[in-house]
């Protein structure tokens, strides 16, 4: 093998060791966070001091923290690990997709649409120009070009990635 392919493969293989870790962080992360919302519902229900329920409060919050930002990182770490039919994704190819100009899959007039993910009659999508991502108000939901290709055309993300590049 040589020195390149070497390289990728312990990035890959550090990678994957990764998120096996942060996998089980995270179980043990929301173990923990249910195990002090149990706490301080009978804190409460027992009435006992406020600062004792402050504390648990602290725990609570410590523990919902560290599983958003595990989340985060997995989140991250699986969207760059995908590999589509004929090969890999990188990263540029995301960052390439994700600034595909949004008009060219849907027209806006004053950057505002028609939902195509409910059944709208009044344009409540809205182009966020800065993020190139629409927001749907009625849905409650954002999409970026990658995410709303996926939705409207069932596709997975390498598909939908591709589809854009
Ligand atoms: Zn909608």
């Amino acid at each position: 093998m040589d020195k390149q392919y070497r390289d990728q493969f312990s990035q890959i293989w550090r990678d994957s060791c990764r998120r096996v870790y942060v996998k089980e962080t995270i179980t043990n992360l929301i173990l923990d966070y249910w195990f002090w919302i149990t706490k301080y519902e009978t804190s409460i229900e027992r009435k006992e001091e406020p600062t004792n329920q402050v504390y648990i409060k602290e725990k609570i919050d410590a523990s919902m923290g560290k599983i958003r930002k595990l989340l985060k990182e997995l989140y991250w770490r699986e969207r760059l690990y995908v590999s589509g039919i004929g090969g890999t994704i990188t990263r540029d190819d995301i960052h390439r997709a994700r600034t595909f100009d949004f008009s060219r899959l849907i027209s806006f007039s004053n950057n505002k649409c028609l939902c195509p993910f409910h059944n709208d009659t009044v344009p409540s999508m809205v182009y966020n120009h800065k993020r190139n991502t629409v927001r749907c108000f009625s849905c409650n939901k954002t999409w970026d070009t990658i995410d709303f290709v996926m939705e409207k055309e069932g596709l997975t993300f390498p598909q939908a990635v591709k589809r854009l590049i």
